[in-house]
């Protein structure tokens, strides 16, 4: 894989590159809440103004149809990028229309230009190798040069980020490559006890994970909404929990197969409930209570790990050499059911271990809880592509960066 550092050393001056960034922010109410994935691609973009090169920046953000849809434009995440680089940057209306070629003419050297959201032309995220590839010759149009800097994209087999590289020069940003290398750590002769904490709504998104990992890490420690289908597989009541009943026997598998493999599988000792989901817009107070993981009572529904578990899983994370942390604790978004996710936090800060944290929701929940991001080794921009590089699949955007 070429890095960008090839790139600038061949020079760049004058030349048009695209780099396919993810500028997929969360949004609410059309304002962006966390911009930690525009900040993660300011050094390429940087470095390349700074060469001179006439940049264009593409993303998809959210599910747009393939049609133009005016909630999912890319106008206020290109806004709040030209704030970041402290310099203008011309927004294009279209993604491969008369508005992009413009602007990639307007461009002069050390300027940046970002066109419309990808996703508003089907072609981006066709299943059809024809479409899609119509698609990329039209993007591969508006450059001489391609950068791959989309780390949570990377997992798709889309048109910008699949199709693309393979029709110009193409090379991998600093974004990327930063996130391949703390991989490659999780993966190739990583330092032991190599402990991972596993949380989330849904035990579906992470069994694929936990597969993998039940031959790789020495310790697992499940949190989260999926807590629950553990405790159910051990035949606990379980209440109004978040459960996946069709996943009982892929959970009863993975426990059995912990224990043959000596890898320390470890499920909530107590966990927080209430009555009912609480509130995440007033944040009211929910009446939450604190109960024994086995005497969950029938009509309360299980939100967070409870204290005793959250000491419990801060010792286990404690002697670690390497940390993979996936999936907040507890539905950390209401002051109730944050403190199992803060201590998990709280762990990965006072740990001397690399440590890792992977998943969109972990990441916001980092920052949102109040952490200093430098705390931890690692905060990743892309937890679909995270968890798939460690399910081991291969990833069509890093493909197609290879040469
Ligand atoms: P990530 O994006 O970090 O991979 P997920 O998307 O898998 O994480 O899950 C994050 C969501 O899981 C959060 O919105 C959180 O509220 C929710 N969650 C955590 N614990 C529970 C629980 N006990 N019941 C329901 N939802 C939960
Ligand atoms: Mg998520």
């Amino acid at each position: 894989m070429k890095t960008i550092d090839e790139l600038l050393a061949e020079g760049v001056d004058g030349k048009r590159v695209f780099v396919r960034a993810d500028l997929n922010v969360p949004l609410a109410d059309g304002l962006i809440t966390d911009d930690g994935r525009i900040r993660a691609v300011l050094p390429t973009v940087k470095a390349l103004v700074e060469a001179g090169a006439k940049v264009i920046v593409a993303s998809h953000l959210g599910r747009p149809k393939g049609a133009p849809d005016p909630a999912f434009s890319l106008l206020q995440p290109a806004e709040r990028l030209a704030e970041l680089l402290g310099a203008p940057v011309a927004f294009a209306q279209d993604t491969i229309g008369p508005a992009a070629h413009d602007a990639v003419r307007g461009l002069e050297p050390g300027q940046v230009a970002v066109i419309e959201n990808l996703r508003f032309n089907a072609g981006e995220t066709a299943k059809d190798d024809v479409e899609r590839g119509e698609f990329a010759d039209q993007l591969a149009a508006l450059a001489d040069i391609y950068v791959g800097d989309g780390f949570g994209a990377v997992h798709r087999k889309h048109a910008s980020v699949y199709d693309l590289p393979a029709r110009l020069p193409h090379y991998a940003g600093y974004l990327i490559a930063t996130e391949v290398g703390v991989l490659k750590k999780l993966t190739e002769d990583v330092k032991r006890p190599y402990v991972v904490a596993l949380g989330g709504s849904k035990v579906s998104d992470k069994l694929a994970v936990i597969d993998q990992l039940l031959g790789k890490a020495d310790r697992i420690l499940i949190g989260g909404g999926m807590a629950f289908t553990f405790l159910k597989a051990k035949g606990y009541e379980i209440g109004a929990s978040l459960v996946q009943d069709d996943q009982l026997p892929a959970v009863t598998e993975y426990v059995e197969r912990a224990e043959k493999n000596g890898v320390e599988l470890v499920v909530p000792v107590d966990v927080v409930t209430s009555a009912g989901f609480p509130d995440l817009k007033t944040k009211a107070p929910s009446n939450p209570t604190v109960v024994a993981a086995d005497a969950i009572p029938a009509d309360q529904m299980g939100l967070d790990i409870g204290p005793e578990t959250g000491a419990l899983y801060a010792s286990k994370l404690a002697d670690a050499a390497t940390i993979f942390w996936n999936g907040p604790m507890g539905v950390f978004e209401h002051p109730d059911y944050a403190e199992g996710t803060k201590a998990v936090a709280q762990a990965l800060v006072d740990s001397q271990a690399f440590t890792v944290v992977g998943g969109g929701d972990s990441a916001a929940a980092v920052r949102i809880l109040g952490f200093d991001e430098t705390a931890f080794g690692h905060i990743s921009t892309g937890g679909g592509a995270s968890l798939e590089y460690l399910e081991g699949k291969t990833l069509p955007g890093l493909a197609a960066l290879e040469d």
